[in-house]
């Protein structure tokens, strides 16, 4: 059986969410008998960077490199390729990232193969009768729904970067390397200038998150949550209701939608605890709520749980800390 793995680059290193996907890949598949391949599409002006492609050959069978003429890919580009090698190598499962280039270009692909494709799982797991088991949360989270497609092939999932792990072991493969030089030919789209609109912060690196839920109802009270994460060594993320009210941006979204934290500690200040957030604080090894209702849902999954007002808590620590 091939599994294929689209690798997705950014500024010349394939994307952590490669790493993950072949990572949980080992895992799920065991000892069973299959393949594992690696696909990558790139302009032939991308120079990969060498040791971050050889980390990964390590844990291949085989790499397939499409290299095209134009500076700049578009989801014609990747469409092509993807459907390319799945037209010769006939993969069983096909697993892309959840980002936004993968969750634009794989349905492309499965509608090509008449095939389905499980957005955004959060879990993958892999049965005899079945192949892939496809898992997501649905119905406004409530559920976790485990999706089949076992008539039609290849088996295709796009996976949250950041919920899956890397490889625990370091590979000892030698992938054998594949290289396609193509054309695109009668494409509608052409990129004629690309820059890179970098997030206000990468949330996920932080060791230390102060979450702001909807009981902070605009950006002066948001300062305080910015002003305790400060003093606290750590950074500030939002609940969505914050984004979607225009107080802060998505780069602070942390949740099922936004960013998967991996940070040691995680104080919910006036969070619910919808699963939709939940789902972002999971990895969290201490997780900390403050909220003003002893019944609210979120001190069911937490280690430490306060019934407090959040904005006397902040401004507590926050007499105490910036008086030092
Ligand atoms: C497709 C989809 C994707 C989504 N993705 C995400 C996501 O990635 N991340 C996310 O967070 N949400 C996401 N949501 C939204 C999610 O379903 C919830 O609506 C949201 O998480 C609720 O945010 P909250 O807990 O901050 O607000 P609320 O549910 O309004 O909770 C506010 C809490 O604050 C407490 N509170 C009120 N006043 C005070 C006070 N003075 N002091 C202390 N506590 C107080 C209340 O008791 C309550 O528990 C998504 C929804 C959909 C449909």
């Amino acid at each position: 059986m091939k599994i294929g793995i689209f690798l997705e680059i950014n500024n010349n290193c394939i994307l952590p969410v490669g790493l993950e996907l072949i990572g949980k890949t080992i895992d799920m598949m065991g000892s069973r008998d299959y393949s594992i391949h690696g696909i990558v599409a790139k302009s032939k002006n991308t120079n990969l960077l060498n040791s971050n492609l050889n980390n990964i050959e390590k844990y291949l069978d085989e790499v397939f490199i499409y290299e095209y003429e134009d500076e700049y890919l578009t989801t014609e580009h990747f469409t092509e390729a993807l459907c390319d090698y799945i037209e010769t190598e006939n993969p069983s499962i096909l697993l892309l990232g959840a980002t936004p280039l993968g969750r634009s270009f794989g349905p492309r692909v499965a509608a090509y193969f008449k095939t389905g494709i499980t957005a955004d799982c959060t879990q993958i797991r892999y049965e005899e009768e079945y192949g892939l088991i496809q898992i997501r949360p649905a119905f406004g989270e409530e559920v976790l729904a485990e999706i089949i497609t076992p008539k039609s092939f290849p088996q295709m999932a796009t996976v949250r970067p950041g919920v899956m792990d890397a490889p625990s072991k370091s590979g000892e493969k030698q992938a054998k390397k594949t290289i396609h030089n193509k054309k695109l030919f009668g494409r509608k789209l052409k990129i004629i200038d690309r820059y890179d609109n970098k997030p206000e912060i990468e949330l996920g690196k932080a060791k230390i998150v102060i979450v702001a839920g909807n009981a902070i109802r605009n950006k002066e009270e948001l300062l305080l949550i910015h002003r305790l994460a400060k003093v606290l060594g750590g950074e500030y993320g939002v609940t969505r209701p914050l984004v979607e009210g225009g107080i802060a941006s998505y780069s602070r979204q942390v949740g099922v939608s936004g960013t998967i934290l991996k940070a040691s500690i995680v104080l919910l200040l006036g969070v619910s605890g919808s699963n939709k957030t939940l789902a972002g604080i999971g990895k969290a090894k201490k997780i900390i709520a403050v909220n003003n209702d002893p019944n609210a849902s979120v001190f069911k999954n937490v280690d430490i749980g306060i019934v407090e007002d959040w904005k006397a808590f902040t401004e507590n620590i926050l007499n105490k800390k910036e008086r030092c």
